[in-house]
């Protein structure tokens, strides 16, 4: 893990955790003073200490961003996370990995609780729970052509959908389908892939997050290591790190060079818009497209005229957050939705996670969409 900070502080006011708690020790460079010594075992802070810190972190990357030495804040709470272990990591690595197919369920259960009868700590919770089952299916107001001047690759492709979309939003994967094969791509069977593993990472649960990579890129190999159309800027992210953490050599650029946004494979589309169109809507950027990577975003700009990004603020999404402290990250979801417009109440993102976090946490009136819920073809 990459050391040596200097204490610069640029990373202070890019960290949606510090801006909740404007104090130092709950910043990337507060964190990283205590707790880049820990490398031969020893801390400086009591245990319990540095673990409560250590989970104070939504994954967003930010820090990385700003930080002139590269030094993710993120990856290095994860590190101590993996060898100081807290129950609620494995609580994650659980709902992640095994209890998928029960989120719609749960969520329906979820939906059937007041939240009057709710004790405070778990409202937060409760509320990311209702958000899980699909909502009734909402009229798009995008209607999406192929340009018949634009040539399409004829590599095949392959879905991967992410373990949000596959569980809560299986529209979102058939849609992508449904758009690749009017595209005229061939679309290959992507029931075989797990999670990406990004949020295990998150979690310090890297065991289970190299069992992930590995069946990942065996299945890529097995359908012979076609283009990988990704609709998930956080999947996205994690996947692109296969090509330097998992795979190797003539693999690994392959690998790189088929990981491909869904926005990018539909450029150049028509589009119609419908009279069911808001009257204004926003675009949340994901933090895990990096701050000036979105690769969405121009896509977007081009098939919905008019879309006013927000003020970037994290949607405190942040995985295994969600566990070890939910009501931190709603109050960077409310943070998040209070930095649009008053006027914007229809938002949309491209990162599965986003939408799921800022649908929970959004006010009646205002509705949070991925971008695949106003498109049709
Ligand atoms: S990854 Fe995001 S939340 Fe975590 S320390 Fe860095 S800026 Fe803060
Ligand atoms: S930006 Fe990087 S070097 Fe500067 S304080 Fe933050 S982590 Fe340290």
């Amino acid at each position: 893990m990459k050391r040596g900070c200097t204490q610069c502080g640029e990373c202070l006011n890019v960290c949606p955790v510090y801006q909740q708690y404007k104090r130092e020790q709950y910043s990337p460079k507060g964190k990283r003073i205590l707790m880049e010594p820990i490398d031969n075992g020893d801390s400086p802070l009591p245990w319990e200490r540095v673990k409560f810190l250590s989970r104070l972190c939504a994954g967003c990357g930010r820090c990385k961003d700003v930080c002139a030495r590269k030094l993710s804040t993120a990856d290095l709470l994860a590190d101590v996370r993996s060898t100081h272990p807290h129950w609620t990591q494995y609580m994650w690595e659980l709902w992640i990995s095994h209890m998928g197919p029960f989120w719609p369920a749960l969520g329906f259960f979820a939906s059937l609780t007041p939240d009057a009868v709710t004790p405070g700590p778990l409202r937060s919770s409760l509320a990311m729970a209702k958000a899980l089952p699909a909502p009734k299916e909402g009229k798009p107001w995008v209607v999406l052509k192929k340009n018949p001047a634009v040539t399409v690759d004829p590599t095949p492709v392959v879905v991967f959908a992410g373990c949000t979309a596959n569980n809560a939003r299986p529209l979102w994967r058939a849609k992508t389908e449904k758009l690749l094969k009017a595209w005229g791509y061939t679309a290959l069977d992507s029931s075989s892939f797990v999670c990406c593993g990004g949020t295990l990472h998150h979690a310090g649960q890297y065991k289970a997050m190299h069992a992930m990579q590995e069946k990942n890129t065996a299945v890529w190999k097995e359908l012979g290591r076609p283009r990988i159309a990704a609709f998930c800027a956080s999947c996205h992210h994690s996947l692109a790190e296969y090509a330097e953490k998992v795979l190797q050599g003539e693999d690994a650029a392959l690998w790189k060079k088929s990981l491909t946004p869904l926005s990018t494979l539909l450029a150049g589309a028509q589009a119609e818009i419908t009279p069911d169109k808001p009257a204004e809507y926003g675009y949340h950027h994901p933090c895990h497209w990096g701050a000036n990577g979105d690769r969405d975003q121009p896509f977007l700009a081009d098939i919905v005229p008019g879309l006013k990004k927000g003020a970037d603020v994290c949607c405190g999404m942040g995985g295994v957050l969600k566990m070890t402290d939910p009501d931190l990250s709603m109050r960077m979801a409310d943070a998040c939705l209070a930095s649009f417009p008053s006027s914007a109440r229809d938002i949309l993102t491209g990162c599965s996670g986003c939408a799921m976090q800022l649908s929970a946490a959004a006010p009646k009136g205002t509705s949070v969409h991925h971008w695949l819920d106003v498109v049709s073809v």
